[in-house]
């Protein structure tokens, strides 16, 4: 009854979650500075009967629906922030902030969130248990708005949390899920190496950290290749080498910059630490000296078997007529730090299929856009299964 009652409801609603999802992305703001989309998240309650608390761990938003009936608490995650890119869409509402952009789909997860959360607040003298709607800053800039916020307390009290991300890639109507390790963690690194510089015509009396870093280059090849179990999953990348110079001149420094992802925590520990080893061997080798900042950074996403099977049948039970299949998939090779929350609570990721009619593009580039369909989408499959959570549960 109260499903059917909230799905009917979010489908009366779905031209106002498109049109705040159009207002978002017109007006996005980078990580850690998303002060007036917090402030309009803010302002969307205000007048309903819920508690909010705004600046929680930064610029994040609580929202606590309690239903006044004992059950579990339920956590809904969606984040806000948007990307360092210069919009090149002909969308009638694209970016007017120049060089910002909602390259992710985070104005969809908050647009189709804010109205999941208006609809909960509306019907929760029908509902049991507590949701607790969390609104995170800061997901594609490290170290993540999702620590601060644990850090902050958002996660008191609460039993589990759930999330989605639209995926450009996905076919919009299928709903994905994957259950155990089912997005990289991540790593990154900053290499100096320093040596001597010189005239090109006398070597032997300079230091030349051009070939060390050539070597250091080389050599972080056989990490994944040497040294990571077959079965284990992780991948180095250097993505920049500053070398430039003149052709002869012999540079005293170069600086590399290299990416680490690992589908395991143990494996990015491992790739960690044979990228330390290998720059001590090159010092030893070539004399020259390293500086290596190694960061540590979101930890491989870990979806809770039990609860995203539930998630899963949940979606798959409530026959959502936009739905066309919910399935089992791959594990994505980006990163997330909705981890962060994994590592603390059985929790659940899923993904929402929103490939647009067209040409697709990839999240985080200039053209990026999504099918709005999936705007629905999501909020009738995170409603459903947050139903299901609530409504079946013993504990009272
Ligand atoms: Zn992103
Ligand atoms: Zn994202």
């Amino acid at each position: 009854m109260i499903l059917g009652k909230l799905m009917d409801r979010l489908k009366d609603k779905e031209e106002r979650m498109v049109e705040i999802r159009r207002h978002l992305h017109e007006n996005p703001e980078l990580s850690f500075q998303e002060t007036e989309t917090a402030k309009y998240i803010a302002e969307f309650y205000e007048e309903k009967d819920v508690e909010v608390e705004t600046g929680v761990g930064g610029n994040g938003v609580k929202v606590t629906i309690d239903t006044g009936t004992p059950g579990k608490t339920l956590a809904l995650r969606a984040d806000f922030d948007a990307l360092p890119i210069l919009e090149e869409t002909d969308l009638p509402f694209a970016s007017k902030n120049e060089g910002v952009m909602h390259a992710c789909g985070h104005d969809a997860h908050t647009a189709y969130m804010l109205i999941l959360a208006e609809t909960l607040i509306e019907l929760k003298d029908e509902l049991k248990g507590t949701i607790v709607i969390i609104h995170q800053h800061a997901e594609e800039l490290p170290p993540g708005g999702a620590q601060r916020m644990i850090a902050d307390g958002i996660l008191d009290g609460v039993d589990n949390v759930l999330g989605a991300h639209v995926m450009s890639n996905m076919e919009t109507g299928k709903v994905l899920y994957r259950e155990k390790e089912s997005m990289t963690g991540r790593g990154f690194f900053k290499l100096t190496i320093k040596g001597s510089g010189g005239h090109g015509s006398s070597p032997h009396l300079a230091n030349d950290p051009i070939v060390a870093g050539a070597h250091f280059v080389s050599e972080v090849q056989t990490i994944v290749s040497r040294r990571l179990n077959p079965f284990e999953a992780g991948v180095v990348t250097i993505g920049s080498f500053d070398g430039k110079g003149v052709f002869n001149v012999i540079k005293d420094q170069v600086v590399l910059e290299g990416d680490v992802r690992a589908m395991g925590d143990d494996t990015k520990k491992t790739i960690e630490k044979e990228i330390k080893r290998i720059s001590s061997g090159i010092e030893a080798t070539f004399g020259v000296t390293n500086v290596l900042e190694y960061k540590d950074d979101y930890p491989t996403l870990y979806n809770d078997p039990e609860l995203t099977r539930q998630v899963a049948k949940a979606i798959k039970d409530a026959n959502l007529s936009n739905v066309t299949s919910v399935e089992r998939c791959e594990p994505q090779p980006p990163s997330e730090d909705f981890a962060y929350y994994t590592k603390e609570l059985p929790s659940s990721f899923i993904y929402i299929g929103a490939a647009p009619e067209g040409q697709i593009y990839p999240h985080h580039h200039p053209k990026f856009d999504i099918n709005e369909d999936s705007l629905l989408i999501a909020a009738q499959s995170i409603g459903s299964a947050a139903i299901d959570y609530l409504m079946n549960d013993s504990k009272e």
